[in-house]
């Protein structure tokens, strides 16, 4: 039996198109995708992809919007550091995951430190390069915060590197983006080095 993918209430014509494309995809591969062990997967990976790329449906704008009041007079660097994040290069749509770290210089407004993690959520579930990524987190904070400085780095292992490369098992990828102070000011670039140091 042909367990073509079947409409429901919430899939959508476009749903099924995509999972057409999978089932081809699996049958490219080189498996059939009839076989029962796989029937369903069509449709998980059309939501897996959703969820790893909701990131296009958010506004870190309006993350960093609801900021809390009141900045302490001599404000030191804030750093969040650790931020676990799973995204997809674009080159390969193969996963990169890692770790990143993110500082703020406060001037006129600082946030929750959980809305800081939730931007690197927003532009890693997106299909990505990890410079631009990067980036794109410290532009956004500068953007939202206009603090005195941001400074963004990120630690990943690429799997499309990984897989299938000569003995780069073991190599990671880091990219860093100052902004601010931490581009202009060296003890506060050192400072944020000496934070984040690996
Ligand atoms: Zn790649």
């Amino acid at each position: 039996m042909r367990a073509r993918p079947a409409m429901t209430d919430h899939t959508t014509r476009d749903d099924l198109r995509i999972e057409e494309g999978i089932r081809d995809l699996i049958r490219y591969v080189g498996d059939n995708p009839d076989r029962p062990g796989v029937q369903e997967t069509p449709a998980r990976v059309r939501k897996a992809w959703k969820h790893w790329c909701s990131g296009y449906y958010q506004d870190a704008g309006a993350l960093l919007k609801t900021f809390e009041d009141g900045t302490p007079e001599n404000s030191q660097m804030v750093i969040v550091r650790n931020v676990e994040l799973y995204s997809h290069c674009e080159h390969h749509m193969a996963p990169f995951f890692g770790i990143a770290h993110v500082a703020y210089l406060p001037s006129a407004r600082i946030v929750g430190l959980s809305k800081l993690a939730r931007v690197v959520d927003v532009f890693a579930r997106r299909l990505q390069v990890q410079e631009r990524m990067t980036d794109q987190i410290a532009d956004s904070i500068m953007k939202g915060l206009e603090p005195r400085g941001v400074g963004v780095m990120v630690v990943a292992k690429h799997f499309c590197m990984c897989s299938r490369g000569v003995n780069k098992q073991g190599s990671d990828t880091v990219t860093t983006a100052l902004r601010g102070e931490f581009l202009t000011d060296a003890a506060v670039k050192n400072e944020f080095l000496q934070l984040v140091r690996i």
